[in-house]
C-alpha cells in the first residue's frame, strides 16, 4: 500500500485513485486523476477499461508533451510506464535490423540500445525526452528526421472494453508533422534501422544532443515546443520578434533561451500556462498575421478543448 493514496492492482496493472499528475509531467503541472493506472499489456488494459467504463481516457507516456488541468481530473489516466522491453526481431538485407520496442521504453534507452548494437537511424532524436510510444503517437522529430520515417508498424489497442489489438502498418499510422492518426494505445513499435559503426553513431548522437543543449532549456521544467512551426516560419522566432521572451503569467515564463518553450519557474498552473499561450498567440497574430497552433497536447477538462 502506498502512503497517502488508495492503491491496488488489477491483475498486473498498478492502479491509483486520486493520483496527482504533477509528478508525472515534465511541466510539474496537473491535478488529481480519478484513476491512474499502469497496465503491463493489452490484457490488463482490457480489465481496466472494463472497470472504468464511462470515464474519459487520457493516454500518457513520459508526460513530456502534456498540459493537464489543475483541478480534479475525472478520467482514467493510462500510463505506459510499465510497458517495457527492447529486442531485435528481424534482420535486413543491408545488415541492419528491425527492433521491437514496448511503448513505455524511454527514447533515451532505445538510442542506447541502438548504439550498443551498431544500429543507425535514430541519432537525430538524441536528447528528446519521453517514451517511444509518445514519440510515435506525436511523430516526434529533430534535425530533419521525424520518427515516423523509420517506423515499420505498431501494435495499437482500441480503447473499448474489448481492447482489441491490431498491427497497424506505417501507411495506416498516417504520420504527419507532429502527429499521427493512431487511434488507441500504442503498446509496441517496430523500427527499421541500418547497420552503422558504433563510433559514428555515438559521434552523431553527441553532436545532436550538444546542439540541443545549446539552443533549448533542457534542464528547466517545460513540455518542449508549445506551438507548431507554421509552414515556412519558426514559431520561436515569431514569438521572439513579438517581444515575448521573458514574458510571464504567474510562475510560467517564456524562455529567454528559446521563445517556444514555456518554463514552470515554481508553482505555475495550467491556468497560467493557457493564459500565457493566449497572450503569445494574440501578440504574434497582431505583429505577423500568423496564427499559431499548439504542439503540446492539452487535457483541460470542460473549460478548454483537448487536442
Ligand atoms: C526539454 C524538451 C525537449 C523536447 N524536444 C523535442 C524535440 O526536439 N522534438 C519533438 O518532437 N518533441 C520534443 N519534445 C516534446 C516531447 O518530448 C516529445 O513529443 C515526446 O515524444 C513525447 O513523448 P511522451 O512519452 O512524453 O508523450 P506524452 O507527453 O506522455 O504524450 C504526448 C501525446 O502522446 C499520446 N501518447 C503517449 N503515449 C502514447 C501511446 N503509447 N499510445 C498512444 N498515444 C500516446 C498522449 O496521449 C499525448 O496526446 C521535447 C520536450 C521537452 C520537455
Amino acid at each position: 500500500m502506498k502512503a497517502g493514496r488508495l492503491y491496488k492492482e488489477i491483475k498486473g496493472a498498478e492502479v491509483m485513485f486520486g493520483e496527482p499528475l504533477a509528478g508525472h509531467t515534465s511541466l510539474n503541472i496537473g491535478g488529481r486523476a480519478e484513476i491512474f493506472a499502469r497496465p503491463v499489456d493489452a490484457e490488463s488494459l482490457s480489465r481496466l477499461l472494463g472497470c472504468a467504463a464511462g470515464l474519459p481516457v487520457i493516454l500518457m507516456g513520459g508526460g513530456t508533451n502534456l498540459l493537464v488541468a489543475d483541478g480534479d481530473i475525472k478520467a482514467l489516466v493510462i500510463s505506459t510506464g510499465d510497458m517495457r522491453g527492447i529486442e531485435i526481431c528481424g534482420g535486413r538485407e543491408d545488415g541492419g535490423a528491425i527492433i521491437s520496442v514496448a511503448a513505455g521504453e524511454p527514447l533515451k534507452k532505445v538510442l542506447a540500445f541502438c548504439l550498443q548494437n551498431g544500429l543507425s537511424g535514430l541519432e537525430p532524436l538524441a536528447g528528446i525526452p519521453g517514451s517511444i510510444g509518445g514519440a510515435v503517437a506525436g511523430n516526434a522529430g529533430a534535425h530533419g528526421l521525424q520518427i515516423g520515417a523509420l517506423v515499420r508498424s505498431a501494435l495499437v489497442v482500441d480503447l473499448s472494453a474489448s481492447a482489441t489489438v491490431k498491427k497497424v502498418s506505417n501507411e495506416d499510422l498516417g504520420f504527419r508533422y507532429r502527429g499521427s492518426s493512431a487511434r488507441g494505445l500504442i503498446t509496441n513499435v517496430e523500427i527499421a534501422l541500418k547497420k552503422g559503426e558504433p563510433q559514428e553513431i555515438k559521434k552523431l548522437m553527441v553532436k545532436n544532443f550538444d546542439l540541443k543543449k545549446k539552443t533549448q532549456p533542457l534542464a528547466a521544467r517545460s513540455a518542449g515546443c508549445v506551438f507548431k512551426n507554421p509552414e515556412g516560419f519558426s514559431a520561436g522566432r515569431l514569438i521572439d520578434a513579438a517581444g515575448f521572451k521573458g514574458a510571464r503569467v504567474g510562475d510560467i515564463e517564456v524562455s529567454r533561451m528559446h521563445a517556444n518553450f514555456f518554463i514552470n519557474k515554481g508553482k505555475g498552473t495550467a491556468a497560467d500556462f493557457t493564459e500565457l499561450m493566449g497572450k503569445v498567440r494574440d501578440g504574434v497574430f497582431k505583429r505577423s498575421g500568423v496564427s499559431l497552433e499548439p504542439e503540446i497536447r492539452m487535457y483541460l477538462g470542460d473549460k478548454n478543448a483537448g487536442n
